[in-house]
């Protein structure tokens, strides 16, 4: 399919939760979506973590324009969205028991469960490798488009390669432009960060991305306390082992600091000259209040509840990289398993970029 426009249309979407149909105008806005896509089109989709770029996972001249307009590393491999745990199971050539209990216990919902990938699977979507990522999103827009179609979307963030993570429609068409050929706009995504990914291939299953479904929530849904593991790569700066996993990635343009004495380091970069941005759990001490009050400093009060912080962390920086600072100061969060998919993101946005662009991160 050929682009013949300049910039996509954003259609207005709204489906709300609990709703028990869309009405006549967002059923029509989603048909337009299903025939872009069956056209072999690319639509960038609202999901609950971030906004999807999304083609026919199927079909492999429309994952190849996925990884095109997002000039992504064919070596990263997509994560396939389903409407059902039926289809989720249609595109594995085995379905492991821990997959089911946390598709059955979280579903839909941020996590992403890896399994080994059914034969019709294009290798495209898999990066070539043995498996298969799959969620159901929680987003009843892209669940009933999913319907629609009948068939999977193959979808990551709607967002340029290494780039922030796009949480609003506006910031998909900032990043992406006319390379979408659709925005379905429903909104601000409400968990704003990217979904916890779970290897099930092997036993216990290991949690290859934190994200918004905690540690203990997967123990919970598995059944046994003790029955996940993490992956040392998800928190550490070191090289990548498994895919998708590059040291940098969602990053603003500006340098980002993540570190324990944020008013110390601040009050450091304003007296060398620096045009400083400051997120900050503490806005209300008096010495924020004092360092805040330098006409080089633009503070960010963030909140102290981690899902109230991931919820807005990308809006801000989206934001504050507007502003042509020299550097973005952020409050290390505490190191507790709430906490772990925002350290893991503000890591990767802190890490220097690599000297010879070989990312494979998106
Ligand atoms: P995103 O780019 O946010 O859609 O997330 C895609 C990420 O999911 C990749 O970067 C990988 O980290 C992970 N992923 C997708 N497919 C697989 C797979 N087959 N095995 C392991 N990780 C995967
Ligand atoms: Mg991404």
């Amino acid at each position: 399919m050929t682009m013949d426009h300049a910039l996509p249309e954003t259609l207005t979407i709204r489906f709300p939760k609990g709703a028990a149909a869309p009405s006549p105008e967002a059923e029509a806005g989603i048909d337009r979506a299903a025939a872009v896509l069956r056209a072999g089109g690319l639509v960038a989709i609202p999901t609950e973590t971030v906004y999807g770029l999304a083609g026919l996972a199927l079909l492999p001249a429309a994952v190849e324009r996925i990884f095109i307009a997002k000039g992504r590393a064919s070596t990263n491999p997509l994560i396939v969205h389903v409407d059902s745990v039926a289809m989720a199971r249609s595109l594995a050539s085995h379905w492991p028991e821990s997959a089911e209990r946390i598709a059955t216990a979280c579903w839909p919902g941020p996590v992403t469960v890896v399994v080994p990938k059914g034969a019709h699977v294009p290798d495209e979507v898999t990066a070539r490798g043995p498996t298969v990522a799959i969620r159901c999103p929680d987003q009843p827009v892209t669940r009933r488009l999913i319907e629609k179609l009948g068939a999977p979307l193959a979808a990551p963030s709607a967002n340029r390669s290494l780039r922030l993570s796009p949480t609003t429609a506006a910031h998909v068409l900032e990043s992406l432009g006319a390379r979408v050929d659709l925005i379905l706009d429903a909104g601000p995504c409400g968990c704003g960060i990217e979904s916890t990914v779970v290897d099930c291939t092997v036993s216990p299953p290991v949690i290859l991305r934190p994200g918004p479904l905690s540690a203990a929530a997967l123990a919970a849904a598995l059944g046994e306390p003790q029955a996940v593991a993490i992956a040392p790569q998800a928190e550490s700066d070191g090289p990548a082992r498994s895919p998708g996993q590059s040291t940098r990635h969602y990053a603003p343009l500006t340098p980002v600091e993540v570190v324990d004495s944020s008013a110390e380091r601040v009050a450091m970069l304003l007296r060398e000259g620096k045009r400083v941005g400051w997120l900050t759990t503490r806005g209300a001490d008096p010495t924020t209040r004092r360092i805040a009050s330098s006409p080089d400093v633009v503070v960010v009060p963030m909140p102290e509840d981690p899902a109230a912080h991931a919820a807005m962390l990308y809006a801000v920086l989206h934001a504050i990289d507007k502003r042509s600072l020299d550097t973005i100061v952020i409050d290390a969060p505490p190191d507790t398993d709430a906490w772990r998919a925002i350290r893991d993101r503000l890591a990767r946005a802190a890490a220097p970029a690599p000297a010879d662009g070989d990312a494979d991160g998106d």
